[in-house]
Formats: structure tokens, C-alpha cells, sequence
């Protein structure tokens, strides 16, 4: 490759697409596979074997040696296990084989991964199986084939196997109501995907010195800057060398394996950036997602930076989300979400967005949820993201319109009026206060972007909430209608009646105001603040019998997994609180210390010579005052810390950490950050916000 090549040569050159399925599969294998792609046919064993030979020896072209089974354990990062392609051959010689049986299941040992109490009653093996749906790749020298991660029982151990359910179980739902709608053509809807990512970078040279950052990745220390981001000038600001070089770097890395990093641009908090993908089938999104901030992290480093994915990486400055753009779209091509042109397509869009609003509405939690963890708690009601009341914006057009076909009456924009159902409405454009972040569910002209999750997090858990959601209410929208002698009839009377019961989830004004927060409890939206208030929900019976209903989890499952979020939110602060107690004991108080000796060395000094000490005797007893209220702060933390690891009950304990531990760790942050202002620059162990933010 020649130093600047064009992109289009080099895109998705690491991945065994369709491109490079076609060229060198021969036709009956190439059929069968496109076929396990859209329908799930298993590949029978002879063409499997074809076709992972075919992937080895493009992959051996291409300098790989192993392959793995790539997974997403509940861990929320990836696994995998690499094994070479040799097998010994006469005179010491090794053949590469890859067989179909190795490209279709592979077996890692299940028993170190969360499993949240189903290890306990399963056995502990598992297994992985290729998801032909997404496409191998190589990295590093090793061929990656995506994979699902299931107990040898059949239960799921990953967050891929329920995406790849939920997404079946809306094709199924939304295809009968394009059924009704006459369509006859489209034999497949999918929801489609673009999550967009946002970011820190920060100088290695001081991550390296900050032990908070290094072990919990986030600052549990540090007074605010002087200057943080009130002057909004990084929002879109240009994009420093050393940026902008990493991000080149990424974007190609991320072309190389076929992904459609598209926009790139700074953040609001300084240091802050985010990366936009085209958007893609939400399976196949999630995949990329973990890809990139995989690639994130790894491309920083050659850089000199760190990457930051956490969702609050410093106090009093914005934090980081992960934007999910959300859609389904039919492979006939239409975008379902898309208003469209015509009265008939009008209605179609309206009666997906009446499921949604009823699906919002209903399962407001369980979308909540799916953004819960330690981290995201910092930013959800921080005013700098969506609160952690689940709403809906809509806009006000769209509004207009949904009033007018619950009262009956014509709708009336700036241009003319309109009978609902018999005329088409004028395009609903993106309406511009979409600009307004306050809102964690906004429509945004043909999709609908749901704001809440964090930077950190995996998009599949929400995906697979939202799809799950959508399956039931089309599901019971469509068991109504099918059922209809008068169609035109019954479609008015169940939006009308949708309409009625649920509009109170929408709400287009200041998702920060305090009025809202009054609001939304007189309208009896939940206002779910923190991870331990909403995660035990996940086991209302409403809720799981939804999952059982299309078979996207089981009871079991989800009980694990609530388990799983409990343990990890428990795991997570307690980390946090050990590390500030590690460097308030080793840094921080031996620092008070030091400083204290040098200002009172300085106050004798001047009263040997008779010289007014009043200054440095004051500013010693204040550093002695701070310096015992943070060794108080650090008992207490001390004992919470301790309580919390005697509760038994995985529950009571992660309430326990929220409610003490949390606040013990925010005492002692506060004097120590007042400490921090009290001390000179080159005394403080640490770097500051200022070196952290500031100086890339
Ligand atoms: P914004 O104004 O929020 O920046 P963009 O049009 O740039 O809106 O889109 C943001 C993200 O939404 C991108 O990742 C984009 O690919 C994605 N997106 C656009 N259309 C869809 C769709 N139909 N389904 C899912 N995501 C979509
Ligand atoms: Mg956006």
C-alpha cells in the first residue's frame, strides 16, 4: 500500500465479506451461507468445512496464524482464545488446517466468567457458535469469528445470543403489520443501529501518574479547574495535531475492518471527542461498537494518550454517552420510522410510533435499566445528560399531528390543512430544538435516539430491551387488527385509544428543570435515580414475561443477570472506595503532612526573627484541620467499606454501597480537593485537572 492509498481500495481489507465470499467460495457453498446469513439454516457440515478452509487460507494470505472465537461474556468487554491453524505432519513438518466443525463451535471453559448464579445450578462448560450473521475478521494475526456464548445447558452467557433473539422476535411482529398495511413484498425487517460514541483523551505521561485513573479510569480526587467548559469553545472546535493524528489513525483501522467510522469531532468538555458510525443492523452495530472502543484504547497508546471511555471521568465536567440511534427498516427498502410521502405510508409511521410511545411508556424501567451501572449514575439527572426519567420527545409538529388524530380533528400546519389518513402530511423534518440533549428519547426525523446509555457500556442490552419491547407492542397491535372486519376503522380506534392512554410519557420541554422532575411524578413516570433502584426491576413478572414470550431470555436468565449488574455495581465501588484509600493513606495524608511541617518550619523561622507569623501559623492550622478531617474521612470510609463486604444479600449490599459507601467516598473527595487548592502544585502528588484536560 502506497502511504496515502484511497480508501475505497483499503476498506473492510481485513474482513471475509460477502466481496470476498463470492470470489472464493464456489457457488453452492456461497448460496448456503447467504442463506444461514438471512434465515439461520445451519451450514450442513460438508459446506462448513468448505467454507472455513476458504477462511484460512485468506486469512493465511493475509499474515494470521490463529483464529478465535470472538465473544461478548457479561463481562462487557470481549473475549477470546486464539489457537493456530498447525497441525504436525510427517518429518516434522505442520500442515494449517481449519476445520468447519472448529469454524461452528468452539469450547472455552465457561467457569470464570459472571454468570450470576447460574453457574451454580448449570454446569460450569460452555460454548461458543458462530454467528454467521456477522463477519469474520483479522486482527492481530488471528482470523475472528464472532461468536454467541452459551452454557453447555443452553443458557446464555453473553449479550449477543439475546440481541440476535429480541431482533427476531420484532421481524416477526413488524412483518404482520406491514402485512396489514398490504405490503406483501418485504420478507424481512431489521433495526439498524448508529451509536455514537464519545470520548477523553488525556497524556499518558499523567494518567500514568494518577492511581485512580490507572485502576478505576476514573478521577476520584481533583479540584475544579479554573476554566472547565463554560466558554463553550471545544464543542466542534478544531481538532489539535495530535488529535487529529489519532484519529486518522483510527478511522483507517477502523475502514480496514469494514466499519463506517463517518464523523469525528470535539465535545463539549475539553479533551472530550466524539466518533459517529454510518448506522448498520443493530447486531452487526454492536459488534463494531466493541471493536472501536477496543481500537480506541489500543490507537491512543501509540499516540502517547490515553483513552477514556468512562462515563465520568472527571467531576464538574461533562461526562460521556454513547448516543443510540435506533430504527427498523424492511428489506424492501423502506425505513420504517420514516414518515414517508403518502397517506398509507403516513399511517403505517404513525402506527410504529404509537407502539413505540406505548413501549416507552410501559417500559419505561426496563429502558432505564438498560443504561444502569456505577459509572452512567454520575451523568443520568446530572444536567449534562438525559435524566433518569424515561420520556419521549417527539417534537412539536409530530405533536400536533398526534393531537389532531386523537381529537378528530384536521391537523393544521404553516402551509395548509390536513385530514389525518386521507391526505399526506408535509414532511416532519427534524424539528430543531432535537438539538435540545434534555430529552433521553427523542425522535429525530426517521429514527429515534435514546440518550441515556453511558460511553463504557455495551449497546446490546439496551438493543435487545428496546426490540423486546417493540416485538410485544406491535405484537398486540397486530393481534388486534388482524382480527378486524373494518381495518381503516380498527387502526383509528386503537391509535386513538394508544394515544389516550399514553401520551403522558411525551413531554418536548427542559428534561433538567425541577418543574419537570415535579411533573413527571404527577404524571406517575418514575423518576429511577440511581442503579440500585432500578436493576431489581429487571424481575418484575411483567417485564420477564415479556422476555419468555419471544424467547429472548428465560426467568433464570434474567434473575442472573440482575445478579450480574447488582454484583458489578457493588464490585465497582468498592474498587473506587479501596483506591481512594489507598492514595489518601499513601499520597495524600503524607503530603498534608509534609506541607504542614514545611509552613510551621516557616512560621518558627520568622519567629526566631521576630518576624509577624500570623499568616503561616493560620495557614498551618488549616491544613492541620483539613489534614484530621480527611484522616476521619478515611476511618469512616474504612468501616462502610468493611460493613459492606459482612452483607450477604447481593441487594442489600449494592444499596449499601449507594447509600454509605458512595457517600462516605464523597466526604473525604471533598476535603481532599480542598486540601489540593491549599497546596502548591509541586507538592501535590498528582497531576490536576488542569494537566489532565488541558494540556493535549
Ligand atoms: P445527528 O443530528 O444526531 O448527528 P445524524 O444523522 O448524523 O444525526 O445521525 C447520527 C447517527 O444516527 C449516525 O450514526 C447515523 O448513522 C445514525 N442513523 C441515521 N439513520 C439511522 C437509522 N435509520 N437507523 C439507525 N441509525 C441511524
Ligand atoms: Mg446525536
Amino acid at each position: 500500500m502506497n502511504e496515502n492509498p484511497n480508501v475505497a481500495e483499503y476498506f473492510g481489507c481485513n474482513v471475509f465479506n460477502d466481496t470476498v465470499m463470492r470470489e472464493r467460495l464456489p457457488k453452492y457453498a456461497y448460496k448456503a451461507v447467504v442463506k444461514t446469513k438471512q434465515f439461520g439454516i445451519a451450514l450442513d457440515p460438508d459446506v462448513a468445512d468448505v467454507v472455513a478452509n476458504a477462511m484460512k487460507d485468506w486469512a493465511v494470505e493475509r499474515g494470521a496464524t490463529h483464529f478465535t472465537h470472538w465473544f461478548q461474556p457479561m463481562t462487557g468487554v470481549t473475549a477470546e482464545k486464539h489457537d493456530a491453524f498447525i497441525s504436525p505432519a510427517p518429518h516434522g513438518q505442520v500442515i494449517l488446517e481449519f476445520s468447519g466443525k472448529e469454524l461452528i463451535k468452539g469450547e472455552p471453559d465457561a467457569s470464570s466468567f459472571p454468570s450470576g448464579g447460574l453457574r451454580a445450578t448449570f454446569e460450569a462448560r460452555g460454548y461458543t457458535a458462530w454467528d454467521p450473521t456477522s463477519d469474520a475478521f483479522i486482527k492481530d494475526g488471528s482470523l475472528y469469528i464472532p461468536t454467541a456464548f452459551c452454557s453447555y445447558t443452553g443458557e446464555i452467557l453473553d449479550k449477543k445470543t439475546p440481541l440476535l433473539r429480541s431482533m427476531e422476535a420484532v421481524n416477526e411482529q413488524a412483518l404482520r403489520i406491514l402485512r396489514l398495511f398490504g405490503n406483501t413484498k418485504a420478507t424481512r425487517v431489521v433495526t439498524t443501529v448508529g451509536p455514537e460514541q464519545e470520548y477523553f483523551l488525556v497524556d499518558k505521561k499523567y494518567y500514568d501518574q494518577r492511581e485512580d485513573l490507572i485502576v478505576t479510569g476514573r478521577t476520584l480526587f481533583g479540584a475544579k479547574p479554573p476554566k472547565g467548559q463554560e466558554l463553550e469553545d471545544h464543542y466542534f472546535g478544531n481538532i489539535k495535531q495530535r488529535v487529529s493524528d489519532f484519529m486518522k489513525d483510527l478511522d483507517k483501522e477502523l475502514w480496514k475492518l469494514g466499519i463506517y467510522a463517518k464523523t469525528k469531532h470535539n465535545e463539549v468538555a475539553p479533551a472530550q471527542h466524539e466518533l459517529a458510525p454510518i448506522f448498520a443492523t443493530s447486531n452487526i452495530a454492536a459488534d463494531h461498537n466493541q471493536l472501536t472502543m477496543e481500537l480506541m484504547k489500543k490507537i491512543a497508546l501509540k499516540h502517547g494518550l490515553v483513552c477514556l471511555l468512562h462515563e465520568k471521568p472527571f467531576a464538574g465536567i461533562n461526562g460521556s454517552g454513547k448516543h443510540n440511534n435506533w430504527s427498523m427498516s424492511s428489506n424492501d427498502g423502506q425505513n420504517l420510522l420514516d414518515p414517508g410521502d403518502t397517506p398509507q405510508e403516513n399511517m403505517q409511521f404513525l402506527t410504529f410510533l404509537c407502539a413505540i410511545i406505548k413501549g416507552v411508556h410501559e417500559y419505561a424501567p426496563l429502558l432505564r435499566l438498560s443504561a444502569a451501572s456505577a459509572g452512567n449514575d454520575h451523568r443520568l439527572g446530572a444536567n449534562e445528560a438525559p435524566p433518569a426519567i424515561v420520556s419521549m420527545f417527539i417534537g412539536s409538529e409530530l405533536e400536533e399531528v398526534i393531537e389532531a388524530l386523537e381529537s378528530g380533528k384536521k391537523y393544521v400546519s404553516s402551509t395548509a390543512e390536513f385530514d389525518i389518513g386521507v391526505d399526506a402530511l408535509p414532511n416532519f423534518k427534524k424539528d430543531t430544538t432535537d438539538r435540545n440533549r434534555t430529552s433521553p428519547f427523542a425522535f429525530t426525523g426517521n429514527k429515534f435516539e435514546f440518550r441515556m446509555l453511558g460511553s463504557a457500556d455495551s449497546i446490546s442490552c439496551t438493543n435487545t430491551i428496546m426490540n423486546t419491547i417493540m416485538a410485544e407492542e406491535l405484537g398486540q397491535f397486530a393481534d388486534e387488527l388482524e382480527k378486524a372486519d373494518d381495518f381503516q376503522k380498527a387502526l383509528k380506534d386503537l391509535l386513538v385509544r394508544t394515544i389516550k392512554e399514553h401520551k403522558q410519557i411525551i413531554f418536548n420541554g427542559n428534561g433538567y428543570s425541577d418543574e419537570w422532575i415535579a411533573e413527571a411524578e404527577k404524571r406517575g413516570l418514575p423518576n429511577l435515580v440511581s442503579t440500585v433502584d432500578c436493576v431489581p426491576l429487571y424481575t418484575k413478572p411483567e417485564y420477564v414475561s415479556i422476555f419468555e414470550k419471544f424467547k429472548v431470555y428465560t426467568k433464570v436468565e434474567i434473575e442472573s443477570r440482575t445478579e450480574i449488574l447488582l454484583e458489578n455495581y457493588a464490585k465497582v465501588i468498592n474498587i473506587e472506595a479501596l483506591t481512594m484509600l489507598d492514595m489518601a493513606r499513601k499520597q495524600i495524608i503524607p503530603t498534608a503532612v509534609k506541607v504542614t511541617k514545611q509552613v510551621c518550619d516557616a512560621a518558627l523561622a520568622k519567629k526566631e526573627l521576630g518576624i509577624d507569623n500570623a499568616f503561616e501559623t493560620g495557614y498551618a492550622s488549616r491544613l492541620s484541620s483539613l489534614t484530621s478531617g480527611i484522616s476521619d474521612a478515611v476511618r469512616v470510609l474504612d468501616e462502610k467499606v468493611i460493613a459492606a463486604q459482612g452483607i450477604e444479600d447481593i441487594q442489600a449490599e449494592a444499596k449499601f454501597y449507594r447509600s454509605d459507601v458512595f457517600v462516605a467516598m464523597q466526604n473525604l473527595r471533598c476535603l481532599v480537593d480542598e486540601l489540593e487548592m491549599n497546596v502548591s502544585s509541586e507538592e501535590w502528588p498528582m497531576p490536576s485537572y488542569v494537566d489532565l484536560l488541558f494540556t493535549v
